[in-house]
């Protein structure tokens, strides 16, 4: 009896605890949903500039356009093996007056998602924004010609179709983990006709995989491109810096002072596979990151002290978007890229249908 007594005293206690437990926990939860909510409305999830994902293409191209940034429309966009064509025809162009050489810097910016621009489109010292000044912003794409040519939206392919000028069927890359075949980067192009080049990065399979074909060749037969394996962006960025670098009276050998300047940092596609590939602090803290470290490399050229005698071509780019955690297939975060260049590009269907033969 006792006993029974007992058992619904401490019932009635413990349903008493748990009716001031609610009493307390759901205002809270539904005081945070609607909090949340409201600053959903109010534009906050737009704090990183990044929405994630768009259920719908046109909705994803809105916002895309409604930056303001873009010298060419979305209908217009250049497929990224462009960048081979503007590098050769920089190179094959005469000297202007006064300039006694021809350069190039592409800073590879890898997984930047073409929405990854609003973080940083109000800041004139961002890499991107900075070299949009000088010359242009353009809508690119990766990923290939849909059921023709068609190739991952992934590291290798897209970094192979901006070197060599072609897609899969040319370069012989449709997804990660392929060797490149014998065509050529622009890279050993240029090497071949004198120019010293260079190669850096930290993801492994570029120097492991990739261009392992490429590098026994540049050894074996004495082609002067230099592969860097580096073990992170920051060894990237010091290695790079290296390289631009030239104070007042320094004399640098042709090796140490490269022509043609290559390498990627992996700040974006790293914080996207970790975090996503979208609005999150990482993602958005790695796509400053790109941005600054690039803006110091580009600053460092201008010092340099024969600059004014230097024609030097400039170019930013991304291999691939992503989604979610992912990229590699062809939704619409995935194929748009962008590529940023100090010389203004007229958009003629020389540059839209750009793609060396395969
Ligand atoms: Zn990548």
């Amino acid at each position: 009896m006792e006993e029974t007594k007992k058992t619904t005293k401490e019932q009635t206690k413990a349903k008493k605890v748990v009716k001031i437990l609610l009493k307390i926990f759901i205002p809270i939860v539904a005081i945070a949903v609607i909090l949340a909510i409201a600053l959903q409305i109010a534009g906050f999830g737009a704090f990183y500039g990044l929405y994630e994902p768009k259920s719908n293409s046109s909705k994803y191209t809105d916002e895309l356009e409604g930056y303001g940034v873009w010298d060419n429309t979305i209908e217009n966009q250049l497929p990224q093996t462009v960048v081979h064509k503007l590098v050769m025809d920089h190179f094959n162009s005469p000297l202007p007056k006064g300039k006694k050489v021809k350069k190039v810097i592409f800073l590879g910016f890898d997984g930047y998602r073409a929405d990854a621009i609003a973080n940083i489109k109000d800041d004139p010292q961002s890499a991107i924004m900075y070299v949009k000044s000088l010359g242009g912003l353009y809508h690119a794409y990766a990923g290939g010609i849909p059921g023709k040519n068609e190739q991952h939206t992934s590291t290798a392919p897209g970094w192979a179709s901006m070197l060599t000028g072609g897609w899969s069927l040319f370069h012989g890359i449709s997804n990660n983990g392929q060797y490149k075949n014998g065509n050529e980067t622009f890279l050993t192009t240029l090497a071949k006709q004198g120019h010293n080049a260079s190669f850096t990065a930290s993801w492994r399979e570029h120097t492991a995989l990739s261009y392992r074909p490429d590098i026994v060749q540049s050894i074996k037969n004495n082609i002067p491109v230099e592969y860097n394996h580096e073990i992170d962006d920051m060894a990237t960025y010091y290695q790079v810096l290296k390289y631009v670098s030239k104070s007042k009276g320094q004399e640098k050998t042709a090796k140490e002072d490269p022509d043609v300047i290559f390498f990627t940092f992996e700040f974006t596609d790293h914080n996207g596979h970790l975090y996503g590939f979208g609005n999150n602090k990482n993602y958005y803290q790695g796509s400053l990151d790109a941005n600054y470290y690039g803006y110091d490399i580009i600053k460092t050229i201008e010092a340099r002290d024969t600059y004014e005698q230097e024609d030097w071509l400039i170019l930013i780019s991304t291999d691939h978007g992503g989604t979610g955690h992912v990229h590699g297939n062809q939704t619409i975060m995935e194929r748009s890229t962008w590529i940023a260049v100090n010389k203004k590009i007229d958009i003629t269907d020389e540059y839209l249908n750009y793609g060396q033969a395969s």
